[in-house]
């Protein structure tokens, strides 16, 4: 197994609509362990495969608790086919725009269909951190970030911070991997990083 690069916003690639997996042989399973290391080494609680840089249907996710077991999900080829017509509000955050953290709200629950790691069919019925997880990771694959929910206002100062820190690391794709800094305004976000160590919840995927 291999820890990938994650990519960062601007890179355009995380606008692209990823490809369907038409074959599950040794090598796809080869990529779902290292996005599962990467993800984990992170840390994050889901990734897309898009985040490092392959334009395919996979997500790897793990809302298991530090002090439980790992609980690792492999979605192939996910599609949504129920939303709840319930709104919950989760703190998210993105392993794509490191140190940047909104609420976002979504369907409380939701339905996908995919195929697991063996290549059955699987349908899960997500509620709570596991459906906003899911439903973050989708959109990863059709080209959408979760500051695609907050103000535009909000989501052009953050993509032109991201820039800047692209530029001035001299790597046009986007990943200015290793940022020291936080690069979000703490009025913005103090509040909400505290309850998140409060509730030990960490929607980073
Ligand atoms: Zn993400």
């Amino acid at each position: 197994m291999s820890i990938k690069p994650i990519i960062h916003i601007p890179d355009p690639l995380l606008r692209e609509v990823s490809k369907p997996v038409e074959r599950l042989d040794e090598g796809l399973h080869k990529f779902l362990d290292d996005m599962l290391e990467t993800m984990y080494d992170a840390p994050g609680i889901g990734l897309a495969a898009i985040q490092v840089a392959e334009p395919i249907r996979v997500v790897t996710i793990d809302v298991s608790r530090d002090d439980e077991e790992n609980a690792p999900i492999f979605l192939i080829n996910p599609e949504i086919v129920w939303r709840s017509t319930i709104p919950s509000l989760y703190e998210e955050g993105c392993l794509s725009i490191p140190g940047y953290y909104a609420e976002v709200e979504r369907p409380s629950e939701c339905k996908v269909e995919y195929l697991d790691r063996d290549g059955k069919k699987q349908l899960l019925h997500a509620d709570g951190l596991l459906s906003t997880c899911v439903q973050h990771e989708v959109d990863h694959l059709n080209g959408y970030l979760f500051i695609d929910y907050i103000s535009k206002l909000r989501r052009d100062r953050t993509i032109k911070k991201f820039a800047k820190i692209a530029k001035q690391s001299g790597k046009p794709s986007g990943m200015a991997a290793h940022v020291e800094a936080p690069m979000y305004e703490l009025d913005d976000v103090a509040p909400i990083a505290m309850a998140r160590e409060e509730d030990g919840n960490d929607a980073v995927s």
